[in-house]
């Protein structure tokens, strides 16, 4: 959600955790009928050299629930999606519904769309792709995967900091690796090399 130029917000918080259900319930928590969202508050102050104002609201979805639907379904129910939303935020800035410019709404289709992930997901598997990830180069030696594996944690920083780990896995191999070459070419022992390589 964009607020037209020249229209303001007063300090509410960076990140705002809504819900309207009395107790945790995870599937409610991606049902359609959204009842916990998260209001992430962009200030020009955090943003040298803009002096616009942003709210980006985030839900849990199910995929089931949006990639079925007809062109005209899918149409009313973002536009339910963005009403609704608008409505939840009200309680915090009743005002805001005449100060935005724009509204934009993404589901799990959209994300398929723009980033290939099967069903729509943001944040990569949890911690059961893991072990297929790693296994990978048991397999096949010299393939290596990174990404979002539920490392950690998910998201970009789960991506990173794996990133970080499979660099160090990859460097080991190929030091490994030319240890072995060198030695060969040097004409030492089957024995010495396996020292090497242990
Ligand atoms: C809308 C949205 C908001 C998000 N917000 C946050 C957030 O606030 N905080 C957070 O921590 N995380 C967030 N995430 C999650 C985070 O972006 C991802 O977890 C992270 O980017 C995953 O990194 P990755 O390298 O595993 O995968 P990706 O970043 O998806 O990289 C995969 C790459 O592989 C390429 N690719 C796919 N298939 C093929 C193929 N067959 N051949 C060649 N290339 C291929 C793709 O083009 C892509 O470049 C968000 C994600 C979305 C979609």
């Amino acid at each position: 959600m964009g607020l037209r130029k020249g229209e303001s917000i007063d300090y509410i918080g960076d990140l705002i955790f809504a819900s309207v259900k009395d107790e945790f319930d995870s599937v409610a928590l991606c049902s359609k009928n959204v009842t916990s969202r998260t209001f992430s508050v962009y200030y020009p102050h955090l943003r040298p050299g803009s002096d616009r104002y942003a709210v980006v609201s985030s839900t849990n979805a199910n995929w089931e629930e949006w990639a079925h639907l007809s062109p005209e379904e899918y149409k009313r129910d973002k536009g339910c999606l963005i009403e609704t939303t608008i409505d939840a935020l009200e309680k915090y800035l009743p005002d805001i519904r005449g100060k935005l410019d724009l509204v934009e709404a993404s589901t799990p289709v959209t994300f398929h769309r723009y980033t290939q992930h099967a069903r729509g997901a943001t944040f990569g598997t949890k911690f059961e792709g893991l072990k297929v990830s790693m296994d990978l180069p048991k397999q096949v030696g010299g393939l290596f995967h990174a990404g979002s594996v539920g490392i950690i944690m998910s998201g970009w920083l789960g991506a990173i900091n794996y990133g970080v780990i499979v660099a160090h896995e990859i460097e080991n191999f190929m030091y490994n690796s030319g240890r072995a070459a060198d030695s060969s070419s040097r004409g030492y022992s089957a024995t010495e090399t396996q020292g090497a390589l242990s």
